[in-house]
């Protein structure tokens, strides 16, 4: 990237590190599954790769059927999902129930309007006003659920928003609905927590849930890697079954041969992150404080700016920004002139040209979600981004064509 250009989409994606980009070219080429030497030398990356990422969630002894490597987030909210779907025979009237938050990520969301759509499961979908689930709206789904005999198979709530930053508290909506369907899997998409939050915020144990996914090209590795962490409770009582047969690798849950230059770059990334996590989290709150004194100032001036602030906790790196009357596609193509590159809502959502859905999970009206831009940043900013940002967005707040 040249030097006046700012990447303000850590969100999306970030850029490797050096150190990650150096264990992708030091990994084994070896198939970790070959018996000689060639084989043995990428099976011990492995499993050291492993070991890492898994004493990143406070589990450095873990075994491969318990954190397997996937090609991504993606993939791991899908095979838990779908694996907890196909682990039982079910009652084709009555298959049971899945609960979601309403803000999911589509690679929650979609499998399990599949699995409405096509399969009879219920969905209930709880809401998140302002960035918190609301609990009472889940315990009546858990009493539903019981009474229709319509069992919880499966509940899945995210660790951090990736349009809000809401912190959703999944502590409490994991301890609940374990209470009520002990034999629910209980997932988290950690993706956009992982190494954000602080050092226990993001460990399954502490969150009390049974499977977490992560991704790698988040955290400063390269794409190409992901990770599902199952407990030993749901491997035990087989709560979750692979859903893609093959080889058997990754303890059966994701045969395929394993991308180890991905993944040894995942671990690298993990391991670097997890050393320095208290000082990156303090730097992004430091630069997150220069934004939003920032927004702060230029309201003054254009009423109707603003921060969709989450009523609860929320993650310094992601600040969802309201715009007055400008569409967010407008906006970040004028800023992407400039060099400065922010995202509309999310990566994803830009590219689909749907409205957001977390926007409008969030509470927003369908014309304000339109005009809204995500600012988000991480240890790697600097103080002349956020600057940058703040000049550039003021440009266009003067220049550019209000909506009609
Ligand atoms: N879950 C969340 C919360 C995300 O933000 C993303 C990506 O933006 C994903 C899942 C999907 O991750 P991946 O891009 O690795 O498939």
């Amino acid at each position: 990237m040249a030097e006046n250009e700012h990447y303000l989409d850590q969100s999306a994606t970030t850029k490797p590190s050096e150190s990650a980009l150096r264990a992708m070219n030091a990994a084994a080429w070896g198939n970790p599954s070959s018996v000689h030497r060639i084989g043995a030398e990428a099976a011990a990356q492995l499993k050291a790769a492993r070991a890492a990422v898994g004493a990143t969630l406070g589990m450095p002894r873990i075994t491969r059927d318990r954190l397997i490597f996937t090609s991504c987030g993606t993939e791991s909210n899908n095979i838990a999902l779908l694996g907890a779907a196909a682990a039982k025979k079910r009652d084709p009237e009555r298959p049971g129930t899945v609960i979601l938050s309403d803000g999911e990520h589509p690679s929650l969301e979609n499998p399990a309007r599949q699995l409405e759509e096509r399969q009879g499961y219920r969905v209930f979908r709880v809401p998140t006003p302002r960035g918190v689930p609301d609990l009472d709206a889940l315990k009546e789904a858990l009493g539903r659920a019981k009474e229709d005999g319509f069992p919880v198979i499966f509940a899945g709530f995210m660790l951090v928003n990736n349009e809000t930053g809401a912190v959703y508290d999944v502590r409490s909506t994991a301890s609940l609905v374990r209470r009520a369907f002990p034999d629910a899997v209980i997932h988290c998409d950690a993706v956009q927590g992982y190494l954000k939050l602080k050092k226990n915020r993001f460990s399954p144990l502490a969150l009390g849930v049974d499977t977490m996914t992560l991704s790698a090209h988040k955290i400063h590795a390269v794409r190409g890697a992901g990770a599902l962490y199952l407990s030993e409770n749901v491997i035990r009582r087989k709560n979750i079954v692979p859903v893609m047969p093959g080889g058997g690798q990754e303890g059966g849950f994701r045969s395929g041969t394993e991308n180890l230059p991905a993944i040894a770059s995942f671990a690298a990334a993990a391991e670097e992150g997890f050393s320095d996590l208290d000082s990156r989290c303090e730097k992004t709150a430091s630069l997150r404080a220069v934004l939003d004194r920032g927004i702060a100032r230029l309201s003054e001036t254009y009423p109707g700016l603003g921060l969709n602030t989450p009523a609860g906790e929320s993650l310094p790196n992601i600040a969802s920004v309201r715009l007055p009357g400008i569409r967010s596609e407008t906006m970040l193509n004028f800023l992407s002139g400039k060099g400065i590159y922010v995202s509309a809502g999310s990566a994803c959502s830009a590219a689909s040209k749907k409205k957001s859905a977390a926007l409008l999970a969030f509470g927003l009206r369908d014309d304000e979600a339109d005009s809204v831009i995500r600012v988000s940043m991480d240890h790697t900013n600097t103080e002349a981004d956020i600057a940058a940002f703040l000049s550039g967005l003021e440009e266009g707040l003067n220049g550019l064509q209000r909506k009609k």
